[in-house]
């Protein structure tokens, strides 16, 4: 089988994940490198690799099968996606929940018209979370549907935590709390609020001489930040932020607690849970394996928008449908 060539738009921490990722699978080549910067200033982990500016991606459109775009959600994927769809099939981990539907229209447009095949909104959330939530909200529909995230550095509320005044480094922690999550466990369905279900821990270095009580307050009191949770502010030195906060893990818990039987009595509890180690490295290991089941559906005609939803799981795996049915079944 010839492998699938893949091309990386967009090289921050998910693009040098997606490097890494696909050293981990045979099937799979990288056939370049494509960056906003010059492209002799970005240095990829893999020897040998080639590194082109993202104006001349259009030259490659015979080179590549998938394009993976790693640009963030905020202002690049919109952007970047459907430009991307008129020249490649591409996959993005587009995260903003909100705009998905404009999005994903923004994106099938391109690709219908292009004839290109375009996966959006992929990862853990969105992406495996929401998968989870589908399947456990379709057996179950009497019941009721939880996510929590974390532990781990929520990369928004960091971002916010550091343009504080007084504020030389710093990083957030998103925290689930484990009584919510036991309640939710119990079969009881309780209605939580935003500030029974997770706590923002911060970790801080302050400018030196800075007004520490001042950054308590302005962190705690930071309008749709933090203002609706129970924050800790922590200041430690430059040394120990180093030691200790230079991760990025991540994870969470999908959690449905449903009813069924004669009187819908009996309690059955669905949980699906990830510990991420690091969030880019395993969103780009998602990002690989739908790249597969991408080229695949584009080999049997299929164009336009797809999401997690719409990809059979079989075409996910290297493994032919009778060796995953003797092995997984
Ligand atoms: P980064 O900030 O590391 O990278 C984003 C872009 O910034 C890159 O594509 C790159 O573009 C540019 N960039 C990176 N490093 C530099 C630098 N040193 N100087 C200038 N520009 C730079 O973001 P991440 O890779 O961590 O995350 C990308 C997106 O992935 C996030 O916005 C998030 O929405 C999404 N995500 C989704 C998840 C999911 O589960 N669905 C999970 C995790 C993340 P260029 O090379 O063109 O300059």
């Amino acid at each position: 089988m010839e492998k699938v060539r893949i091309g990386i738009s967009g090289y921050g921490n998910l693009g040098r994940g997606v490097e890494l990722a696909i050293r981990q699978n045979d099937d799979m080549e990288l056939a370049g490198i494509f960056t906003r910067r010059d492209p002799s200033t970005v240095k990829p982990l893999t020897a040998g690799a080639k590194v082109y500016s993202i104006a001349d991606a259009e030259k490659m459109a015979n080179d590549i099968d998938v394009m993976i775009i790693c640009g963030g959600s905020a202002t690049d994927l919109p952007k970047q996606t459907p430009e991307m769809a008129k020249l490649f099939n591409v996959i993005d981990s587009f995260d903003t929940h909100k705009r998905i539907p404009e999005h994903f229209a923004n994106v099938d447009k391109a690709a219908k018209e292009s004839g290109h095949l375009a996966f959006i909104s992929l990862g853990w959330d969105p992406g495996l979370f929401s998968l989870n939530r589908l399947y456990a909200e379709s057996i179950l529909p009497n019941g009721k549907s939880y996510t929590f995230w974390g532990k781990g550095v929520s990369q928004g509320h960091s971002d916010a935590i550091r343009r504080v005044e007084g504020v030389k480094r710093g990083i957030q922690y998103t925290v689930p709390i484990e009584s919510a999550m036991e309640a939710v466990r119990s079969g009881s369905q309780p209605e939580l609020t935003t500030r029974q279900k997770h706590l923002r821990e911060c970790w801080v270095v302050p400018e030196e001489g800075a007004d520490l009580a001042k950054i308590e307050n302005d962190i705690k009191t930071m309008k749709n930040y933090f203002d609706e949770y129970d924050t800790t502010v922590n200041f430690i030195t430059e040394e120990e932020f180093d030691a200790k906060h230079n991760k990025m893990p991540h994870g969470g818990f999908v959690m449905r607690s449903g009813l069924t039987g004669d009187g819908e009595k009996t309690h059955q509890m669905i949980e699906y849970s990830l510990k991420l180690e690091s969030n880019p490295e395993f969103t780009a290991s998602v990002l690989i394996c739908f790249a597969r089941a991408l080229a695949r559906m584009k080999a049997e005609g299929a164009t336009g928008c797809k999401t997690a939803f719409d990809v059979p799981p079989a075409y996910l795996s290297k493994l032919s449908g009778e060796e995953l049915r003797a092995s997984m079944l």
